[in-house]
């Protein structure tokens, strides 16, 4: 099932084109997105989605985004929406049209189900590969036009590791920087437990600030854990007592092998962590 919500109030139909030939989130992938999960009508972790929006249009020098029609178009898709309680809302944002100094930036909230594949790793785990992402983290402040950390539409990138991942026989995918330290996923954050301690990479080695990792280390520290957000050596991966990509519509996702090689069983504590995550909600 699909809903499409634009910022007008109005709604589309998802199985009708919108989109002008030249938008430039088309041509170029110029343009900005989020997505959102929404369980039982209740959107998830919507305020630090719609900051990071706002955040990624500065870096972008798009105008900045109208928050409270974002929050409606959201709504609007709740609202509208019959299918599973499970919803991932994607926000989209292009610049508009190629060409035209007077272009209009072109949005839509589009409310989409949540895909088997996604459900069937979020239960049984999932193997990963890591990939080297060809630069280290003194890039961020050298060059800003690189744009990392900003959620762009250019994600041919994360989408080719992807493919890589799977011509290796695996499900996802750990980047890492030429100093050897752990980045992210293609779309996702990455989490290490060692003892009773959460660890994952801060945002200034040149990645996504994760919506879903701040709610899991809240419920994480809530229920007892200590978290530390600190450069994480690539080699402490195979040695960490759980590895978890964690994003909105994945949620919590354990780690069970990397780079071929079977991780210590995270069963216990992967149940532990989803509870503690669900139980804020
Ligand atoms: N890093 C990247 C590159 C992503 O694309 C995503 C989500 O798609 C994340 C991290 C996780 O972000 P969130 O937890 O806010 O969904």
């Amino acid at each position: 099932m699909r809903v499409l919500a634009f910022l007008d109030g109005t709604l589309g139909d998802p199985a009708q084109p919108y989109i002008r030939v030249d938008n430039t989130g088309v041509l170029r992938g110029d343009g900005i997105f989020e997505t959102v999960l929404v369980v039982d009508g209740r959107p998830r972790e919507l305020g630090p989605h719609l900051d990071r929006l706002a955040r990624s249009a500065a870096m972008l020098d798009l105008p900045e985004p109208d928050l409270t029609a974002w929050e409606h178009a959201v709504q609007q898709v709740i609202d509208n929406w019959d299918g599973s309680p499970e919803i991932a809302v994607k926000l989209v944002y292009t610049r508009g049209s190629e060409g035209d100094p007077d272009a209009e930036p072109f949005c839509y909230a589009l409310g989409m189900d949540i895909d088997d594949k996604v459900k069937r790793a979020r239960a049984e785990g999932i193997a990963v590969v890591s990939l080297d992402r060809g630069f280290g983290p003194e890039v961020v402040e050298r060059a800003p036009w690189l744009l990392l950390g900003a959620k762009t539409l250019s994600y041919a990138v994360n989408l080719a590791a992807l493919r890589e991942a799977a011509r290796r026989g695996a499900d996802d995918v750990v980047f890492t920087a030429t100093d050897g330290s752990v980045l992210e996923g293609p779309t996702s954050t990455v989490v290490l437990a060692k003892g009773r301690t959460l660890y994952t990479p801060p945002p200034t080695v040149g990645i996504l600030p994760g919506t879903t990792q701040r709610a899991v280390f809240r419920a994480a520290e809530s229920a007892g854990w200590a978290v530390k957000i600190e450069n994480i050596p690539a080699d402490e991966l195979l040695t960490a007592d759980g590895l978890f990509l964690v994003s909105s519509v994945r949620k919590v996702t354990r780690v069970h092998t990397l780079d071929g090689t079977r991780l210590a069983d995270s069963t216990a504590i992967h149940r532990e962590l989803c509870d503690a995550y669900e139980a804020q909600y």
